[in-house]
């Protein structure tokens, strides 16, 4: 068992590219330029810590809301963090130059409409990361440059001299993409980089995402509202809820044997042509406010399985198998077995490997 606040619970091998530490961050609540009440913070990250190994893909999930996005930022260092601390290569980002910093960690953005300049071609997106980060050479070396850049993402060269609105969705986020590639990261974090894209081709930007981890040894983060898509990319999965990560590991585990109530029901909530009327998040309640979080764990009021302690004492972070860390009072002796009375309907039996407790309402 490891309490809240250690170091990140999922092993990895050897020193990881980028490391987050027990990263918080609070944003003051304000109205209208003013802040409202006394001491007020928005709670949008607490306590997150994570590791992400050269050549793999650490998968961030969770609902709109969750904190997936601060986080993001604050591992692109475009947002400070309240607290915690954040290691490039074993050593402290905050003693990096801010653009030296930026040519090891790129970020692509969501949106793949907004995040080019309608007036510029793909050749100008392409050259000027060159430019600012003195990469950059002249003339035909160049072309020959932007060229490279485009077939790593599996463009033609002639797009350079093309707009962007004489550009499908996916290949704006392709040229995005090598905007970022562009600088020579090692690290890339990956925004919902497909989430505004047609279903039909979301599978090809992925594709390429596996493809450079593969390729060029990439460390990548890959953050989405998608369950189904982390398993389908992500070596490992982080399941964040309320600022917090509840369930850690690797991703076909963490799918298989989810082992956090939450996680089970992001689960069910996920698409299945093979299941009607699948049981959704619907029906159990809203995600809490941020501003005054829920005492004890933070996901009780929702919970099927939710006892007296959830609301008392927030649940310590349980390693249920190796690798495998699950944020649950289910998974330790020490578990009040008083249920509480949440609404809504419970699920199948969690696959627990400490403790057998049952789902609430069940005779033990
Ligand atoms: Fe949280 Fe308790 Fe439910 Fe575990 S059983 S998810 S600790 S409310």
């Amino acid at each position: 068992m490891t309490a809240p606040g250690a170091a990140p619970a999922v092993p990895v091998t050897g020193t990881p590219l980028l490391e987050a530490r027990s990263l918080v961050k609070h944003f003051p609540v304000h109205r209208r330029g003013r802040r409202t009440q006394r001491g007020a913070v928005v709670h949008a990250v607490d306590d997150v810590s994570i590791a992400v190994p050269e050549a793999s893909i650490t998968a961030v999930v969770g609902e709109s809301g969750c904190g997936k996005s601060t986080l993001t930022l604050m591992l692109a260092r475009l947002v400070r963090p309240t607290s915690g601390e954040l290691l490039l290569n074993g050593s402290p980002a905050a003693h990096r130059d801010a653009r030296e910093y930026a040519g090891q960690v790129q970020m692509v953005l969501q949106d793949p409409f907004a995040s080019l300049n309608l007036v510029h071609t793909v050749r100008y997106h392409l050259a000027r990361p060159l430019r600012i980060h003195g990469l950059g050479p002249d003339g035909n070396n160049l072309d020959d440059e932007i060229t490279s850049l485009l077939e790593r993402v599996a463009l033609s060269p002639q797009t350079g001299e093309k707009y962007p609105h004489e550009l499908s969705g996916g290949q704006r986020q392709r040229v995005a993409i090598a905007r970022a590639l562009a600088v020579r990261p090692r690290v890339l974090l990956a925004d919902e980089p497909v989430s505004m894209l047609d279903v039909s081709i979301r599978l090809g930007v992925l594709n390429l995402l596996a493809d450079l981890r593969e390729r060029e040894r990439l460390a990548i983060v890959y953050v989405t509202h998608d369950i189904a898509s982390a398993r389908y990319l992500g070596d490992t999965i982080a399941v964040m809820y309320a600022g917090q990560i509840i369930e850690q590991g690797p991703a076909a585990t963490v799918t298989d044997q989810p082992s956090h109530p939450y996680t089970q029901l992001l689960l069910a909530a996920a698409p299945d042509p093979d299941r009607p009327s699948p049981p959704a998040l619907r029906g159990r309640g809203a995600p809490p406010s941020l501003v005054s979080p829920p005492a004890g764990c933070r996901f009780h009021p929702r919970c099927p399985y939710a006892m007296a302690i959830c609301a008392q004492q927030a649940p310590p972070r349980v390693e249920v198998t190796s690798g495998h860390v699950s944020a649950c009072w289910l998974h330790t002796k020490d578990a009040d077995s008083a249920p509480l009375q949440n609404p809504g309907p419970t699920l199948g039996p969690i696959p627990l490997t400490t403790d057998s407790r049952p789902p609430r309402g069940e005779s033990t």
